[in-house]
């Protein structure tokens, strides 16, 4: 384990992510890497190999999940599990690290503390586990 694959918990980045903007709706979108998207696309076999970067759209209206810089793009059904943050409703999962989903959190708000614990002890594992390769605690509840 290096320090960097932990980056996603730090509040200071040392570099932050390269942004493009969705080919649906439009917004910026932050890089991922290659190994967060093979943990979430189905058949990942099936992508090649490619020198292109890939992107994810964390926009809860639009239906595209990643996209790459040369023009492919996975929506919804293309992912192994429901992306959270396209999902508004109790279900979905905030934190893949520890499988929270925002019922479990509204209804007992202790377990954000739990998650932040976790990651100040590098026990999380959002850069891969995460559809977006950030940290988890990003999509809760303010
Ligand atoms: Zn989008």
């Amino acid at each position: 384990m290096t320090e960097d694959s932990h980056s996603c918990c730090s509040s200071t980045p040392k570099t932050q992510p390269k942004k493009l903007p969705c080919p649906s709706h439009g917004g910026n979108c932050n890089e991922v890497a290659l190994s967060t998207l093979n943990q979430h696309i189905k058949q990942p076999w099936e992508l090649g190999f490619h020198d292109r970067r890939y992107f994810f759209c964390d926009d809860a209206a639009c239906d595209v999940v990643y996209f790459a810089d040369d023009g492919w793009q996975a929506g919804q059904g293309d992912v192994r599990t429901p992306v959270g943050q396209k999902d508004a409703t109790g279900a979905a999962t905030l934190c893949y690290c520890f499988g929270v989903t925002r019922r479990d959190v509204l209804a007992d708000p202790a377990i954000k503390k739990y998650v932040m614990d976790q990651t100040k002890n590098k026990a999380c594992a959002c850069s891969t586990q995460n559809p977006s390769g950030l940290c988890c605690l990003k999509n809760f509840p303010k």
